[in-house]
Formats: C-alpha cells, structure tokens, sequence
C-alpha cells in the first residue's frame, strides 16, 4: 500500500430521471494504491451504481471523481472507455465470458484492443492462464469449465492489460464456500504481485474478512468505514 490515493471520490450524487431519491447522495471515498476494499450494504443500497462510476461506465450528476490523480468525471464516452481500457479491470458474479471463444481466446481479446502484436498477447495470456492454474485448459471453452475454473479465466482477463484498479461485483457469489476462498486466495496473490488496487462488491463476510478495509452504503450514503462494529450488511 502507499500514500497515493488511486481513487477520490467528493461529494459524489447520482440520479436518474423519474426517481424522486438521488440513488448516491454526498459519497465521500479515498482508496491508497494498493488497498483492499470491501463494499458492503444491503440490496438497493447502490453498490452496482457507485461500482460503475469507479470503473468509468457511468458518470455522477454531482460531485467529483479523480482516478490516478486525473479526473475523470465529466469524461465523454470514448474517453472512459480508454481509461476502462488502461487502467480497469472488471470482475463479474456470473463470469462474463465469451461463450464461443476458449479460454486462451477470452484472455487475449483486451491485449487485442490494447494494441499488443498477436506473438505478445499470446505469451502474456499463456503466462497468466499458467499463473491461474489452467494451463491445461487453454483450448477449453467455458460451458467445459467448472464455476470456479471460469472465475479464473475471468481473472486472468481482468488482469492482463496490467490494470492499475480491479473492480469485482460479488465474485465469489456463485460459487461455493471452498471454491470462493480459493478464488479470493488466487486474487489476494496476484495483487501481492503487483501494484493492484481492489475494490470488491460482497455480501459475504468471509471476503470482506480478507480485505483491508470494509465501507457500509445505506440508501446511497455511506454509513461506516472500517472494518470493526460493522452493521450486518
Ligand atoms: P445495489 O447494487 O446495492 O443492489 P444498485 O446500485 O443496483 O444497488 O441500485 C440502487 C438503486 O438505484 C435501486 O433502487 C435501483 O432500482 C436504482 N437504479 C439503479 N440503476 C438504475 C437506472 N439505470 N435507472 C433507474 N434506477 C436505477
């Protein structure tokens, strides 16, 4: 961990039209380069919305969001999605792969749109499949993978374009207790590794007991930070 903040999020609001509640309301968040974060809070209480203003698929209608220092909040479309390309990587409860495509497939497509030559993207992609334990699963596709096996391809992807923040929507959420430890085993090595940043989306007290840090979002505000007395969320 260091003393950069990676992310500074000020007085963050988000609303969509016809909704008499703004669903972020004055959300104040810091992250350190290097930092595991846990954000919790019940069902509705805006995860997903806030998750996808920190990966630049949405913008805020108040406030400011700077990521690496640049802000990033008032970004046309094009524009966030070099920054997702660069610096963000996204990790989905249900995996998100590409169905038709093998598992070496999946993981070389964001090195393809990086702009990485075909003899790198493979190399980096065979290294990193090797890294997740799935060497002998290159050529496989996903529906011949078990959920945990996919969570890996989908990590491996996640990670390849060497992002600087990793979001993860629930990622151990289909998969059982043994299988999600090992998953989040696997994410805590690659960010020992490197220079990641995690911001994670759970329900589940275990992960959040692997993070270093845990945030409580209740109708859009963010109620607690830190990890001890924390509400049941
Ligand atoms: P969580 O991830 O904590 O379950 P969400 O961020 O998905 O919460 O949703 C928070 C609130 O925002 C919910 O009331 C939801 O219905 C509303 N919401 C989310 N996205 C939209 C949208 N595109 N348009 C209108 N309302 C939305």
């Amino acid at each position: 961990m260091s003393d950069f903040s990676i992310v500074q999020a000020q007085g963050i609001g988000k609303e969509f039209p016809n909704m008499t509640a703004p669903v972020l309301d004055e959300v104040n968040l810091t992250v350190a380069s290097g930092e595991i974060v846990a954000l919790r809070g019940p069902s509705g209480s805006g995860k997903s919305t806030l998750l996808n203003i920190l990966g630049c698929l949405d913008g805020p209608t108040r406030g400011s969001y700077s990521l690496g220092g640049r802000d990033v909040s008032t970004l046309s479309r094009r524009e966030q999605a070099w920054v997702r390309l660069h610096y963000i990587g996204f990790i989905f409860q249900s995996f998100h792969l590409i169905s038709d495509n093998t598992v070496i497939e999946n993981v070389t497509l964001p090195l393809y749109y990086a702009g990485l030559g075909r003899h790198e993207r493979e190399a980096r992609a065979t290294e990193l499949i090797e890294r997740v334990g799935l060497g002998h699963r290159m050529g496989h596709r996903p529906s011949q993978l078990s959920g945990g096996e996919k969570q890996r391809v989908a990590i491996a992807r996640a990670v390849a374009a060497q992002p600087r923040l990793l979001l993860a929507d629930e990622p151990t959420g289909a998969l059982d207790t043994r299988t999600g430890n090992e998953v989040m085993d696997l994410l805590l090595e690659i960010h020992a590794a490197g220079s990641l940043t995690l911001i994670i989306v759970t329900h589940d007290p275990d992960v959040a007991a692997f993070c270093h840090r845990q945030i409580f979002l209740r109708d859009g505000k963010i109620i607690t930070h830190g990890s001890s007395h924390a509400p049941n969320a």
